[in-house]
């Protein structure tokens, strides 16, 4: 009797959940951060120097990896992974973040879920302390994708964002830049040096991609000058069927190219048509590393062309966690459910391979 049960009680679990019990599915995540990227002298960088921001790097890395790994959404990992540089003084984000012409700090970020493209951004705020914060509740809380300036800060206010003094943001050596580019007739590419716009962008064990940026812009912006990192389809760009992107660089360019989107775009692509070019019945081959490199390289080179330079990070639906620039650094940490955890600053220090399980 108890068999006859026990088989019935078979016959009606579907066969799907069966062998969802006997093989769970391996756990495969991954996540790629940056921390600006710009012309960075590598005699000009003191030991001690490298090793605070390779320590700010990895506190970011650690937070992200160990979302992923608990299982948790690539949108939370994310978000893990930018606080702690905005937080941080090093940065061009939230504290630390450059000057404007005025002497204000005046902040942008974005961020986007792949799984629905589901997007906020916010321009020009002066009172939030993480902004990926503000630009995430429009995204969840609001009809719109993107807040500007003073509104920005009243829809914050509204959903109970503390008001952060604007002191809060302002460090030395972002004045001091400021003040030597007028004091100079500088441009801010000769005293950002490293940009230092922070992002972030992870594959969760669901499959989910998320990207994310955060930036203070360029040391003396005016005139409500906006850079790319808060443009979604610039600056940030997430769809579970192609890619997440975060890029920094010279934000004007980024713009004009539409990075984010661009190398988004070309990844669909590729993928539609190796599924297009599949034998019937059998399973098209995703996007190899070799292949997201080569459009995110070719993405850059565009940008290049048109007189502009920075960098990008990208994480693919495959798990590949991708850097791409054209300075010669630029701060940035991976994570893989395979065991890469690494940080780099200059070109051509990552020593893993950056496949997810290998
Ligand atoms: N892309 C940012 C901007 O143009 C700057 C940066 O990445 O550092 O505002």
């Amino acid at each position: 009797m108890n068999k006859l049960i026990a088989a019935l009680a078979l016959a009606l679990i579907p066969a799907a959940a069966l062998a969802e019990e006997a093989a769970p599915p391996a756990p495969k995540w991954s996540i790629a951060i940056h921390g600006g990227a710009g012309t960075l002298d590598p005699k000009a960088m003191t030991p001690e120097r490298r090793a605070e921001y390779e320590a700010a790097l990895q506190v970011a890395l650690d937070a992200g990896a160990k979302v992923l790994a608990n299982g948790g959404s690539a949108m939370d990992a994310i978000k893990a992974a930018i606080i702690p540089m905005e937080d941080s003084p090093l940065f061009n984000a939230g504290k630390g973040a450059v000057f404007t012409w005025e002497g204000t700090n005046e902040l942008d970020s974005s961020i986007m879920d792949g799984r629905d493209r589901s997007a906020g951004a916010i321009a020009g705020v002066k009172t939030v302390k993480n902004p990926i914060l503000l630009a995430d509740t429009v995204r969840t809380q609001s009809e719109h994708v993107f807040l500007m300036g003073a509104g920005a800060e009243a829809f914050a206010v509204e959903k109970g964002f503390a008001v952060t003094p604007p002191e809060y943001f302002a460090t030395p050596a972002r004045r001091e830049a400021l003040e030597r580019m007028k004091a100079e007739k500088l441009s801010a590419l000769d005293v950002d040096h490293k940009f230092g716009t922070v992002g972030a962008v992870a594959l969760d064990q669901n499959g989910n991609l998320a990207a994310g940026t955060s930036t203070g812009g360029m040391t003396g912006k005016r005139w409500g000058r906006v850079g790319d990192a808060p443009v979604i389809g610039a600056g940030t760009y997430a769809d579970n069927r192609a890619c997440a992107v975060s890029a920094t660089g010279w934000g004007e360019y980024f713009l004009r190219v539409g990075v984010a989107h661009e190398i988004c775009a070309r990844l669909r692509a590729t993928n539609e048509v190796k599924v297009a070019m599949a034998d019937e019945g059998a399973a098209a081959e995703g996007v190899r590393t070799e292949e997201a490199q080569y459009i995110a390289d070719a993405v850059m080179a565009d940008v290049a062309s048109l007189g502009g330079d920075g960098g990008v990070i990208l994480v693919t639906p495959e798990g590949y966690a991708i850097f791409s620039f054209n300075t010669t650094g630029m701060y940035r940490g991976r994570a893989t459910s395979g065991g890469v955890r690494e940080v780099a600053i200059f070109g051509g220090e990552e020593k893993a391979s950056a496949t997810p399980d290998h």
